[in-house]
């Protein structure tokens, strides 16, 4: 296959996301050192050039990747990609942010996780109020995070919060005690069914965004 050069924000993502430190340097020599180096294909596949399969390595480090000798066991993808996820969470700087903030939303999260249609219901006020700091937090992470593929994963997360907080946050809603909720003895019954079948949609689009960047970063 043809030779594809990565884009500019996935190669600046991948320099910028390990400190140009060397993947193989820093996990099997524990040498830290800012390197001279080149962008590796993790599987070997010139043409394959999404941020996933590239990583940053020293010269000789390169060489020894690229060459599948016979005699000795070659480095396989999956101790690279290994030590390319150990190098950025280090390095990267997307990564402690991105641990901060899940640890300080980490009540809403679950929260939002275990809601359901009934959010278009009713929803204690303090509640509502943590789900609105997180959709805020959230942006201002998303415009902090230059690795394109983080930034999409954060982002499809975004988009399922957006869609839930718009649905629930309007006229037909009324503050009453504790709670928010929906103003039944003004609008209909239909309005109110509309609301509830966006709402669980986007909850479980939610969920499963959220699952998808949990594992993204736990590898
Ligand atoms: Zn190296």
């Amino acid at each position: 296959m043809a030779r594809v050069a990565p884009s500019r924000d996935t190669e600046t993502a991948i320099l910028v996301n390990c400190g140009r430190r060397c993947a193989l340097c820093t996990g099997l020599n524990n040498d830290h050192a800012v390197k001279k180096g080149q962008i590796a294909h993790i599987d070997r596949d010139s043409s394959n050039s999404s941020y996933e399969n590239l990583a940053f390595l020293c010269i000789p480090h390169h060489d020894d990747y690229d060459s599948v000798s016979r005699q000795s066991k070659s480095f396989k993808p999956d101790e690279l990609r290994h030590y390319k996820k150990e190098v950025c969470r280090q390095y990267g700087p997307v990564y402690p942010s991105i641990l901060g903030f899940l640890t300080r939303h980490q009540a809403a999260i679950l929260e939002l996780n275990n809601e359901t249609g009934q959010l278009a219901v009713e929803v204690d006020k303090n509640t509502f109020g943590a789900y609105k700091d997180l959709h805020t937090d959230l942006v201002n992470l998303i415009h902090q995070t230059l690795n394109a593929d983080v930034h999409r994963l954060l982002h499809d997360w975004y988009i399922e919060i957006d869609v839930t907080l718009r649905t629930i946050n309007d006229e037909y809603y009324i503050e009453s005690g504790w709670r928010r909720k929906f103003d039944n003895g003004t609008y209909s019954q239909d309005i109110l069914s509309a609301k509830k079948v966006i709402v669980t949609h986007a909850l479980s689009r939610m969920g499963t965004a959220y699952i998808t960047l949990r594992n993204f970063l736990a590898y």
